[in-house]
């Protein structure tokens, strides 16, 4: 269950001399994002402002991070390990998390799981938003639902004649063109990846505890 107020206390403070590790994963992605320092104070101001709250050992006070950049991380729950010497704060980020302009201060290069989805919808996201109007995918996303409904058609039977006619690789081409376009559908359709892992999530008889 994720931690409450009332928790922070029975944490493993005093050996940790009152600095506990906070790793931050993305929600969606499931990237890790970065790694912060929480004392007592930085927990309880993450969990009464929902934004994840450092202390920083350089400027020596709470940090949030975003304060300066607006990059801030929407915290959706704090768990802390078996042992009660760490945090895992799961949350969605806002922008680049890394000052340096990466998603991750530990680089961009590693994701490889469908994650990866969950950041190609950020990027479809940005595109629906920008004026620029010379992508593929503004042009998709301006034709509206009947045009993605119509793609989508389109690349399902092309997916579905690689399975039965052509290699893996041939297979995976046609997969990430479907699965490409099913994230503009949900743009389109103005939905988010959760409503739809929510549905698995039910529907699964042996779906992994819930928080
Ligand atoms: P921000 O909290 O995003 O407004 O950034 C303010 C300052 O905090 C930056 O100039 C960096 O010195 C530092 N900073 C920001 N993000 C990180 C991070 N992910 N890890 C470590 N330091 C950071
Ligand atoms: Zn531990
Ligand atoms: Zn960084
Ligand atoms: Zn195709």
């Amino acid at each position: 269950a994720p931690l409450t107020s009332a928790e922070v206390d029975g944490l493993s403070w005093d050996k940790m001399d009152g600095l506990l590790p906070a790793i931050v994963q993305g929600r969606a992605s499931g990237r890790v994002l970065m790694l912060g320092y929480m004392n007592r104070e930085a927990l309880q101001a993450t969990l009464e402002s929902g934004f994840a709250t450092f202390f920083s050992r350089s400027k020596q006070r709470l940090w949030r991070k975003g304060e300066t950049s607006g990059n801030v991380l929407d915290v959706q729950a704090v768990t802390s390990d078996c042992d009660g010497d760490s945090l895992l704060v799961i949350a969605d980020p806002h922008g680049p998390t890394c000052h340096e302009g990466s998603l991750s201060c530990f680089g961009d290069a590693w994701l490889r799981g469908p994650g990866w989805l969950a950041e190609v919808s950020a990027i479809v996201a940005e595109r629906a938003a920008s004026g620029e109007d010379s992508s593929y995918t503004r042009h998709l996303l301006e034709g509206g639902a009947e045009r993605i409904a119509q793609k989508i058609g389109e690349e399902a039977v092309e997916l579905a004649l690689a399975a039965v006619t052509r290699d893996a690789a041939g297979c995976a081409e046609e997969a990430a063109d479907l699965l490409y376009h099913l994230v503009v559908l949900l743009q389109v359709r103005g939905m988010e990846w959760e409503q739809v892992i929510e549905v698995l999530r039910r529907r699964h008889s042996a779906a992994p505890p819930s928080e």
